[in-house]
């Protein structure tokens, strides 16, 4: 099957760029899943497609984000990426607390 998907893409990678070619590369190919296999993605000749590497890590960024990239990218150095979701500071109006006065 991958040798199938080798066959088909000659063997270079098919990132897609801006000026409306292919990447080409032959280095350090990778079989990536067009649609990835955690949002249902068949393992089909179809669905997979050849990426170089740096590619394969972009396309990979594009689908799941940067976060959750990075969570796996970054972990060795430690480093933490406060991106808590907070809400911004003045967006409760406060509260106008009006008491009734019976009688
Ligand atoms: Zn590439």
């Amino acid at each position: 099957m991958k040798r199938a998907v080798w066959i088909r893409d000659g063997g270079r990678c098919q990132y897609p760029l801006d000026s409306g070619g292919i990447c080409g590369s032959t280095y350090q190919l990778e079989f990536d899943h067009r649609k990835a296999q955690a949002l249902g993605g068949p393992p089909t000749i179809k669905n997979i497609r050849l990426l170089c590497r740096a590619h394969n890590q972009r396309a990979a960024r594009e689908v799941f984000g940067d976060a959750l990239m990075d969570r796996y990218t970054r972990r060795s150095n430690g480093e933490l990426f406060d991106s808590a979701p907070v809400a911004p500071a003045g967006t409760q109006p406060p509260r106008a607390v009006k008491k009734k006065r019976s009688g």
